[in-house]
């Protein structure tokens, strides 16, 4: 159940809501049939089994099992709660959700202490910047590398004054206390008493989270020498900022990520900025170095084509090669837009223009083009040793390829270059799959699938019989008892479903989904609701067919309790207890009689197919 959203809003959510559409923001999809069909954002697969189904509002992957409606997809993918996807679906589709009224948990009231101080610091550091006389020398800084006002204001750029404690005093007056503005990782205790500002005589940069919250800051010096400390200085760890799970700039740049389904990672704060003010509206960056692992999670399911955009030194971090690899290996496309030797994005654009950057980007080659050309240039191929250490480096790499096509063209290029037989590049590569491909999560998806439901055939029939026909849903009400179920859990999804149709006529499986929030109960439903062996029957065959299934309940369970009673019997016999078998043996005949005539209990009503 939902907390704190009352379900006629959930109801409201769902029906302003499409899956289609929905699904359409994070994957391609293409009809086939009645259905629409994609690559499966939860499995890495070259072919799609992605099912989505425009009438019942639900998806279903035939690969991994995946399956769910609007609420589940969100939760999943933007690994949110049910009511934080509930709240992300009604902003989409604007319905307006009242307050919750429980309160916040601890921890989320410190965060959002530690979002509204950072917000009255950047604040100050952007008042700084435009009104005050120190301010000036930071301002014409920024517009000496090209940064317009429009851009200052956009990023909501800053400064921070000289002094030891101009913010920490400015923040005082407002009433924020030290020891906060100390877990925002705003000031520094001092070495024998007080505080002071962190953040001294540096152009500010606020780092927005995804949300548009500021989590943090970057600070710039603008004089060069040992005394200023480092060229930058960001904020450390707090309970809102993780430097490695924030990108710079995503906050403005997911509209047109989603709109082009391509990003462009940079490395710095002014590598975006200038990007963005040059018109390349989905630049992000990745506040360091390397892309971490994090950061790729960020970016899966929001673009198709990753472009990175990193100086030509830098582009080489082991760690950038492995997020970048994850990227590949969920089937997004991994383009290196190959930087002049020492340039950055903001300086090539300053020398070069807008035009000649964005053609650069649109220019960036494959990751494996880039890297087959960067190990060449690094192996004496003319060498055995040469060609050994070429092949082990280039395995991964075509390992990592989007398709076998894509694979083949570079074995046969890469075979070329070293002049070896492509068929003995072939089964070494063949031989390294076999232990290579498969993924992390697939490893762990596989080692959570114990304690599967385990529903059987009939079950599954009149779970979708049920859905689709109140008639059908009250007979099995009135038939089929509490031991009649293989698991619990189906009797529960059973019991839902009489729940509802207590209040309304008709409902679809999407609304019972929500009521049910274990994943593999939500598998279940979709499957069954979801199988066109049992949709659209004539209302006769519908109902023989549930008659068939209430008899096969009621017959397993009697063969059940017959195997039951007689292994009891033969205990009781075996102990000398004969005195208690009397009972049991009456209940085993009962039980025969019983099965020979209607599946239900004496007396309840009339079979449906008559
Ligand atoms: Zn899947």
């Amino acid at each position: 159940m939902p907390q704190g959203i009352a379900e006629e809003l959930i109801d409201e959510i769902r029906q302003r809501t499409d899956l289609i559409t929905l699904v359409g923001d994070y994957l391609k999809l293409e009809r086939r049939g009645k259905n629409l069909v994609g690559l499966c954002p939860f499995h890495h697969e070259k072919t799609p089994s992605f099912t989505v189904s425009p009438d019942k509002q639900l998806y279903h992957c035939f690969g991994c099992g995946a399956s769910g409606n609007a609420f589940t997809l969100i939760m999943e993918l933007e690994k949110m709660t049910f009511p934080e996807a509930a709240r992300f679906l009604a902003q989409r589709a604007q319905v307006k959700i009242p307050e919750r009224r429980e309160a916040p948990t601890a921890k989320e009231r410190l965060q959002e202490k530690v979002y509204n101080i950072n917000q009255v610091a950047a604040r100050y550091y952007a008042y700084c910047l435009k009104s005050t006389t120190a301010g000036k020398q930071a301002y014409n800084y920024l517009r000496k590398r090209g940064i317009n006002d429009e851009t200052i204001d956009l990023f909501m750029l800053g400064f921070a004054p000289a002094g030891w404690t101009g913010f920490y005093d400015f923040a005082l007056k407002k009433g924020a206390a030290p020891e906060l503005m100390l877990k925002a990782g705003l000031i520094n205790p001092g070495r024998h008493k007080g505080y002071y500002d962190r953040f001294r005589n540096r152009v500010i940069f606020p780092i927005f989270n995804a949300s548009g919250k500021v989590a943090g800051f970057g600070g710039r010096t603008m004089a060069t020498g040992e005394k200023e400390g480092p060229k930058y200085l960001n904020s450390p760890q707090s309970p809102v900022f993780d430097k490695s799970a924030i990108l710079y700039g995503l906050n403005l740049a997911r509209d047109e990520i989603r709109r082009s389904k391509k990003v462009v990672v940079m490395e710095g704060y002014t590598d975006v900025i200038a990007a963005h003010q040059a018109g390349l509206k989905n630049a992000v960056a990745s506040l360091g170095t390397a892309l971490t692992e994090e950061q790729c999670r960020l970016l899966r399911y929001q673009a198709d084509t990753v472009v990175t955009a990193y100086d030509s030194d830098s582009a080489g971090e082991a760690a950038t090669w492995r997020g970048l690899a994850i990227l590949q290996a969920t089937g997004c496309l991994v383009q290196i837009a190959e930087m002049p030797e020492g340039s950055d994005p903001d300086s090539f654009i300053r020398q070069f223009g807008a035009a000649a950057y964005i053609k650069l980007i649109e220019e960036a080659s494959p990751i494996i083009e880039y890297r087959l050309g960067q190990l060449k240039k690094r192996y004496d191929l003319t060498t055995d040793q040469g060609r050994v250490g070429y092949t082990k480096e280039i395995m991964p790499l075509l390992i990592s390829a989007a398709n076998r096509v894509e694979q083949d063209y570079y074995l046969k290029r890469a075979a070329e270059e070293i002049g070896v037989d492509e068929n003995a590049l072939r089964s070494e590569l063949k031989r390294r799959r076999k232990d290579k491909n498969r993924l992390p999560e697939e490893q762990a998806e596989q080692d959570s699938a114990v304690n599967l439901i385990t529903i059987n055939p009939a079950e599954k029939i009149l779970l979708s019989l049920m859905l689709q026909s109140k008639e059908i849903a009250d007979r099995g009400r009135k038939l089929i008892e509490s031991d009649y179920y293989s698991d619990p859990r189906v009797e529960n999804i059973f019991r839902e479903i009489w729940n509802l149709y207590a209040a309304e006529e008709v409902f679809t499986a999407e609304k019972l989904i929500n009521r049910l929030s274990d994943p593999q109960v939500v598998r279940i439903i979709t499957a069954a609701a979801t199988d066109p062996a049992l949709q659209d029957l004539e209302p006769r065959t519908a109902k023989r067919m549930a008659e068939d299934s209430f008899s096969k309940l009621k017959r397993a369970w009697i063969e059940r309790r017959q195997l039951e009673l007689q292994r009891k019997i033969r205990e009781l016999t075996a102990a000398g207890q004969l005195d208690q078998i009397d009972d049991l043996l009456r209940e085993s005949q009962h039980l025969i009689s019983g099965n020979e005539n209607n599946p239900g209990r004496s007396g309840e009503g009339g079979d449906l197919s008559g």
